[in-house]
Parts: structure tokens; sequence; C-alpha cells
């Protein structure tokens, strides 16, 4: 489609302040600037619980700018690229998956200028010159506009192609959720035989760690604390062991056929202390701890047992480009897809409603409805 085709305004589900509802308006069309920028049709744009958050309006600075279009976690199709993404193969008609992070990077600070750097436990650092984690850069959905609108503008060094097997609507709800739960499953060094646990296991996140996790070839054990996410975390991983906190003692916790009960590694879900503290319970000696959510208080940790017990506690952000990739083709390869419900554009707050009723899974604007 050359620009002359392309309509004048689209419709876009705006944030006007915080703690609003979401706001169907037309807008102007958004208009590529860089030419590493990509005008994109959007056609999947999965909801995740950091759009809450900016909703709320409690992180400061975020977003830079009222109204705002959340979403940083979509899925879409090339309709006009800049000359430097036409000669990295973005043609129109390409399908993409998008991550929100490293919107126009600079491509000259430490993190940018750094490459690969393993050691640092980036799991795979990117190409020199662009990095996830520029401080710099922006976030489609955070610090720029998102998803939630038939039109986004994201940066060529930011998405990846999808691959064969998964469909928009599948791949969007990978773009954080499973990308961040597979990059802590890779930093965490998880190998066939490690024993995982997952605290949130029927959660958007949870859910598709658990099924990483068993294609990985670990054994598997999941916690929840309420009844539909039990469900679906039994449903997407029938192979693995999960148990129901409320009324399991963590000192009982273990893969099925374990000898010596705890697991080697844990993922930490939830956004409570009673999860942090029910996670940390099921770890063997010298086990990892991997933070992934981030309550406003924090979390308050037992230092003498961190000690006395040799463990580990580290996080991850997101995940780099390449990482990404490889998460993609793994999903694609393995089948691993998130359990969703969807919803048309025009529906957003009802979506939002159902995610807060808190059912598990995800969530997923399918522009196509
Ligand atoms: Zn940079
Ligand atoms: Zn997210």
């Amino acid at each position: 489609m050359s620009s002359t085709e392309l309509p004048q305004t689209m419709k876009a589900q705006l944030l006007e302040s915080p703690n609003a509802l979401y706001t169907l308006a037309s807008v102007p069309l958004p208009q590529p600037q860089d030419p590493h920028d990509i005008l994109l049709r959007v056609t999947a744009a999965s909801y995740c619980h950091t759009d809450a958050v900016v909703a709320s309006g409690s992180v400061p600075g975020l977003p830079p700018v009222w109204p705002h279009i959340n979403c940083h976690e979509f899925a879409g199709e090339v309709v006009m690229a800049g000359p430097a993404a036409a000669a990295l193969g973005f043609a129109s008609g390409v399908r993409l998956a998008v991550a929100g992070r490293g919107f126009h990077c600079c491509g000259v600070c430490d993190e940018c200028a750094a490459g690969p750097d393993v050691e640092r436990g980036d799991l795979h650092g990117d190409i020199p010159g662009v990095s996830a984690y520029c401080r710099a850069s922006g976030t489609c959905g955070l610090t720029d506009p998102g998803g939630f609108a038939q039109y986004v503008v994201v940066d060529a060094r930011q998405v990846n192609r999808i691959p064969e097997g998964l469909t928009d609507v599948e791949v969007a709800p990978l773009m954080c959720a499973g990308m961040t739960v597979f990059t802590a499953l890779r930093k965490a060094a998880v190998r066939p035989g490690s024993v995982v646990g997952v605290v949130g296991a029927g959660g958007g996140l949870g859910h598709l760690a658990m099924q990483f996790a068993e294609k990985m070839g670990a054994k598997v054990v999941g916690v929840e604390s309420a009844d539909e996410p039990l469900r679906l975390a039994r449903e997407v991983s029938p192979g693995a062991t999960v148990v129901d906190a409320r009324t399991t003692e963590a000192k009982e916790v273990g893969a099925e056929g374990q000898s010596r009960k705890g697991v080697d590694v844990v993922l930490v879900l939830p956004e409570s202390q009673k999860a942090f503290d029910y996670a940390m319970s099921i770890l063997r000696d010298r086990g990892t701890c991997m933070l992934v959510s981030f309550p406003a208080a924090g979390f308050h940790i037992s230092a003498l047992d961190i000690m006395l017990r040799h463990l580990n506690i580290t996080s991850v952000l997101g995940g780099t480009f390449a990482a990404t990739e490889e998460m993609l083709q793994f999903a694609a390869k393995h089948g691993v897809k998130a359990k969703f419900e969807t919803f048309p554009l025009d529906k957003l707050n009802e979506l939002v409603a159902k995610y807060n009723q808190g059912g598990g899974g995800k969530y997923v604007v399918d522009m196509a409805m």
C-alpha cells in the first residue's frame, strides 16, 4: 500500500487521565519520523499487567503525555517502511511481532555500544549499536504510543518476524509475557532435569512459564492460590505438579517422583509478600529466586535466610532482541501458546474488566473482530 492509499485518521483507544476508562477516538494517523520507522497496521494487541500500572498513573513520568495509547505487546503488518527499515527487508505486507522496548535506541550509549555481553548475564547481547536496554530509547505503549490502535509507528530494530506456525493473535501475548519468562528461565540456566517452581502458575506469565519450562525438559512445579488459575495451570502443563498454596505447605512442595523436596529455580510472578515468602520457602539450598514482579513497596528479604541457605536472588527485565527471536522460534517449534480470550478494539474496557476478575491467562484485542 502506498502512502496515498492510507487513511488520514485511525481508531485508537485513548487513556485521557489517570484511572480513567479507555475512550475510543478517531485520531490522526501516526507519521514515521526516523529512517528506521515502520508504519504498522496492528492486527493483534495483548493486555499486560503493566498496562494497568500505566493507566493508574502511579509511575512518575509514565506516560509522558496524556492522552496515551497503551499496549507494548502486539503484532501487525508493515504498510510503510522508512529507507533504513526497507534496507533491512521490511517491505509492505511483512508480518511483525513487536515488543515495546528499544524504540529509537541511541546507538552510542554503553548499552547500545556494548554488543554481546553474556558475562553480564544478558544471555544474548544484541548487535553493537542496538540495545533493548538503551536508557535513551522509548517503549511503545509506555513512553510512546502503543498497540491499542489501528496503526502504530515502530522501529525496525525492535521487531521480530513472525515465525511460520504462529498467528498474529497467538504471537502478541508472547511479546512481553512470553519473552520475559523465557528469558528468566534461560538466565536461570534451566536444563533437562532442572526442577523449576512457578509461583503464580496460572497467570498471564505463569501459564507460559509452565509450558516453556516443561518444553526445556525441566520438572515443573506450579503454585497457585485461586481456583480458576489452578485449573488453567493444570490444563496447560499436564506433566507438571500443580499445588494449591492455600492447602499445601511450602516444605511439602516438590516435583513428582523427586526424592528430595524443593526446587532449583523459582519464578515469583505475583506482587505479594506472601507469594515471595512461599517461593523462597520452596527453594532448595543454593537455589535461585528469579524476581519478575515488582510491587511498589518491594519485597522483604531475610538476609539470614539467604546466607544460611546460600540462595541467589536475581531478576530479568524483558529480553534482548536475540533472546526474543529464540523465544519465538522455540514457541513455534514446541507449540507453546497462551490461553487467551479475544475482544474487538472497541470492547477494550470489557477486556480490562474481565482481566481484573483474575481468571488467569491472557486477554488480546483481535483487530479482525
Ligand atoms: Zn543507547
Ligand atoms: Zn508487559
